[in-house]
Parts: C-alpha cells; sequence; structure tokens
C-alpha cells in the first residue's frame, strides 16, 4: 500500500515522548526476525486475537516456537477458560495489535470481554503490539471510526446478533454480544519502553 513515511516517522517520534518503544519494519516478512531479538527462548508468552498477529505468523511462531505459550485449548470449559485468561497476567510478553494508532503516539484499543487489553494495560513486564501502517490516523475521531468500521465486520465474523452485522453500522447498542464494551487508550507508559510498538509498512490487519 501507498503510504506517507513522513507520517510514520511523526508516529514514531510521538510513540517515543510518550515512553513507548517504537520500530518500524518494511514488510510483514520481518516481524518474526525482529521479534525473535526481543523474547526470549523458553519465556512465558501470551497474545490477544489479532488477524495482524495470524498474517505475520506471530500466532504459529508462539503456539510452536520454545515458549510456555499461554492459550485456552480449544474444548476448555468456561472455568478452565477463564482461569487461562487469568493466568496470562502473569506472562513474560503479551502481543497483540491495535485497533487505531494516532500520530500524535496515543495507543486506540476496544474490547468486548478485555481479555485483550487487560494485560496490555496492567501485568506482564512487556507488551508488544504489532500493526500495519494503515491502523494511523490523525485525530480521536479517525480512531473511533476506525473501531465502528471495523466491530460490525467482527462481530459478524464471530457469529454475533448484534444490529450492527445487519447494515454494517452502529447502533451503539445494549445486545448482550456487544463487543465495544471497553475503550482503552494508552496515553503514556509509566515504565519507559514497556510498550514496543512494531509498524509495519503494509496493510494488515482489519
Ligand atoms: S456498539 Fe453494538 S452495534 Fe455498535 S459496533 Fe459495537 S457491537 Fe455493533
Amino acid at each position: 500500500m501507498d503510504f506517507d513515511m513522513t507520517i510514520v516517522n511523526t508516529t514514531m517520534e510521538n510513540l517515543k515522548k510518550r515512553q513507548f518503544d517504537p520500530h518500524f519494519v518494511a514488510t510483514k516478512e520481518e516481524v518474526l526476525p525482529l521479534l525473535e531479538t526481543m523474547v526470549p527462548a523458553g519465556c512465558t508468552v501470551a497474545n490477544g486475537g489479532s488477524v495482524t498477529l495470524g498474517q505475520t505468523g506471530v500466532i504459529d511462531w508462539l503456539k510452536n516456537g520454545d515458549f510456555n505459550y499461554l492459550a485456552p485449548a480449544p474444548d476448555s470449559t468456561a472455568e478452565e477458560k477463564k482461569a487461562m485468561m487469568r493466568k496470562r497476567f502473569f506472562a513474560d510478553v503479551f502481543l497483540l495489535s491495535a485497533n487505531a494508532i494516532i500520530s500524535d503516539g496515543r495507543i486506540v484499543n476496544e474490547d468486548g470481554a478485555s481479555t485483550r487489553v487487560a494485560p496490555m494495560i496492567y501485568g506482564p513486564d512487556k507488551v508488544i503490539i504489532v500493526a500495519g501502517v494503515n491502523k494511523i490516523v490523525q485525530t480521536m475521531g479517525q480512531a473511533n471510526a476506525r473501531i465502528k468500521y471495523v466491530a460490525p465486520i467482527n462481530c459478524k465474523k464471530i457469529g454475533f446478533e448484534t444490529p450492527c452485522t445487519e447494515d454494517g453500522k452502529c447502533h451503539d447498542c445494549f445486545h448482550h454480544q456487544r463487543s465495544c464494551c471497553t475503550s482503552a487508550v494508552l496515553n503514556f507508559s509509566r515504565i519507559p519502553d514497556r510498550i514496543t510498538v512494531i509498524l509495519v509498512g503494509e496493510e494488515l490487519g482489519v
């Protein structure tokens, strides 16, 4: 995809000011070699649900690598799944993507059960966000618009029956399967470099 490297550089400068740790790679093939320098073998890892992590091969790498990978088995009971989700707060490294990264350096994620945003905010010593440059926006309004573009697609994919699956529009619903329950904005990392952001010069994710 065509993108403006000036905006990427501005975003990286602003991420740095907020004590995040930004990196840029040109292609999705460069993500794993970079991660290999950041995630030591033998450590405990987990990830939030993410199309981007699938496209970049990160989920397979976590599953099959020399890691203690924390993820519920497909046949887990609800209680087992809950126990596993709680364990993930103690992962050494937690990986996810972002719904939007504002060029002023703020990182925006929306979540339903909040199992993705909760360990991002607190718990794991290291958090790594992988995002295509298509996730960079200029304003919070554009970040929210991205979220409301993505949510109906994800709800439909999962098989939810929220009203947005009918027409692709947000109805600010009170449906029990609502996917937009928690809006998490990372404004600053009090622990310097706890949160690494790998921007990839390609269109990734939804
Ligand atoms: S609030 Fe409800 S209707 Fe709106 S996008 Fe989220 S799930 Fe869909």
